[in-house]
């Protein structure tokens, strides 16, 4: 089914009670609004269980034959392990400060896409086979059986819940309802129910070291077309290396930023920056991937993929790592590094070769963010910027959800965008849709999937109208954002709900305005345009 155009979209949002209550309401799988189901030679590959052909759309889910045992066990034993998981199966006081933050909620009008109902999805059965008054008052304690139809539902709601913790700012009880969104997607796995836009990837990263499946010399290969992209830009020929040994640095990026429009752009302005600082760096060409597909998968697999770029650092015998615009590798990094595969002691502690700061934040993890690695640069006055060279934007700032929300990186991309353009010519959106407040690009969490068009749509809305604010207001023409996932997600965004504006890189701005030693004169950007409009 074709996406409705933009104003038809926006004319099916009615947030207005639904004629049944929640729980009598049955889950609409209707195309354009869900995934499709994970290929079984990719559950077979991670070893999920249950590998099938079947189809969301289809009446019978073929589930096996003890699947509400293998659920309810899957519970039990996450309300162990798990504290969080348990408190908020039991605190939430239903008081709705969470309901209108969600942006499926705000695009869709869905009451099942409120945090506080996405939740309960799951609660509903806690109450029901874990408590007491559950089990003695059902309906009336918010308790319900756990049925097929639940199943259904929770598919359909736990992949348009883009984990991006929105909600979580805003409870007054601190709940992440992405946290139970990572607790439903498990326990899905344990019946063979996952999407396959997520279980692909995964597979890939895990076979090959990134989750497009493109092997080593082909990755090799695409860096290399990129160096001579930078020279054609630039008239500088940069020279990285591959799984060099000895290396001090390995460098880390999602696969994105070597194969895709905008992301190139991005790697084209790390190359530059590299080889004007000297830095002693190398890629892998074995671990090409710095995002974790496993975060939308389960604990499990969030481990074994984070595990991989640490082993490769140990194999490399580097110094330390340092990591690309990329959100939900941070995340993973920040948030679950160090009780998962931590602490990294066979590395040292990030120290920067050229200003010597000592990365003390990282000290556990050894590794560290490219934009506090430049913005140390540029806060020592180790750059030469040309900020006029970015005359041709007005740019405005994406917070990605995981770098913003989950790691508190906010001023450092706004630190570099201002001293690598005219500050004149940057406008923040709207307070409450930027920094922790930032609305997501409604793709990501591994949603983003073609066929899952209206949804991601409907989730970009909030996004799409903050930007459309600054575009009516100071011309803005590119938002710059620091996540591969937003890169490759927010075009299609802007695409729809924005025409007309670009998506771009915080390092492509900054290898826009990088004076090099010895360059000849620039004439264009390193998307090969000119550098001024005519
Ligand atoms: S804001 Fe927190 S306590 Fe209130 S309904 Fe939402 S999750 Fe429950
Ligand atoms: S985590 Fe994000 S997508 Fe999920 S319910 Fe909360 S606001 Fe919505």
């Amino acid at each position: 089914m074709a996406t409705p155009k933009p104003q038809e979209l926006v004319n099916t949002i009615k947030p207005a009670p639904p004629a049944t209550e929640w729980m009598d309401t049955p889950v609409d799988l209707r195309p354009g609004t869900f995934c499709y189901a994970g290929k079984p030679k990719f559950v077979e590959y991670l070893g999920f269980p249950f590998p099938r052909e079947w189809r969301p759309q289809d009446e019978d889910w073929k589930l096996p034959p003890n699947w509400k045992e293998i659920i309810l066990e899957g519970i039990r034993d996450r309300l162990l392990r798990f504290r969080s998981f348990h408190l908020f199966m039991d605190i939430c006081v239903r008081c709705g400060a969470c309901a209108d933050k969600c942006h499926f909620f705000i695009g869709s009008g869905d009451p099942k896409n409120m945090p506080v109902l996405r939740a309960e999805l799951m609660r509903s059965i806690y109450r029901r086979e874990f408590t007491q008054a559950g089990r003695i008052f059902g309906k009336l304690a918010g308790a319900r059986e756990l049925t097929p139809e639940v199943i259904k539902e929770w598919y359909q709601y736990f992949y348009q819940c883009t984990e991006c913790r929105r909600c979580s700012v805003f409870c007054p009880y601190g709940i992440d309802t992405a946290e139970v969104t990572m607790m439903g997607r498990e326990l899905m796995h344990l019946i063979g129910v996952n999407i396959n836009w997520i279980l692909e990837p995964a597979a890939n990263c895990f076979r090959v070291g990134n989750h497009l499946g493109i092997t080593p010399h082909a990755f090799k290969g695409s860096i290399e077309g990129l160096v001579d992209d930078v020279e054609t830009a630039t008239g500088i020929r940069v020279n990285p290396t591959f799984n060099r040994k000895g290396a001090e640095i390995l460098f880390v990026t999602p696969s994105a930023d070597a194969f895709a429009a905008p992301a190139i752009f991005t790697l084209m302005g790390y190359m530059l920056l590299f080889h004007q600082i000297g830095l002693d760096y190398t890629f892998s060409a074995y671990n090409s991937e710095g995002g974790n597909f496993g975060l939308f998968t389960s604990n499990e697999m969030m481990k074994r993929l984070n595990a991989k770029m640490y082993a490769e650092s140990k194999r490399l015998g580097v110094k330390w790592i340092l990591g690309g615009e990329c959100g939900h590798m941070w995340r993973v990094v920040h948030q679950y590094m160090d009780t998962m595969n931590g602490p990294a002691n066979h590395l040292e502690v990030p120290r920067s070769p050229v200003t010597g700061t000592v990365f003390e934040h990282a000290k556990s993890t050894k590794m560290v963010h490219i934009c506090e690695f430049t913005a140390d640069l540029i806060r020592n006055n180790k750059l030469t910027l040309d900020p006029s060279r970015n005359d041709k934007y007005k740019v405005t700032f994406h917070d990605s959800c995981n770098t913003a929300r989950g790691m508190g990186m906010m001023e450092e991309p706004r630190y570099i965008i201002n001293k690598v353009m005219n500050p004149a010519n940057f406008h923040e959106m709207p307070e409450n849709t930027i920094r922790e407040q930032t609305f997501c690009c409604g793709s990501g969490s591994g949603l983003n999937t073609d066929e899952l068009m209206e949804m991601r749509m409907r989730g970009g809305f909030p996004r799409g109208n903050a930007l459309k604010h600054v575009v009516d207001k100071h011309g803005v023409n590119l938002m710059a954002c620091i996540c591969a996932i937003d890169k490759a997600t927010l075009s299609s965004l802007v695409d729809y709900w924005v025409p007309g504006t670009e998506i771009g890189g915080v390092h492509e701005l900054l290898g826009n305005a990088l004076v090099l030693d010895g360059e000849p004169e620039r004439t264009q950007n390193l998307r090969g345009e000119p550098l001024k409009e005519d």
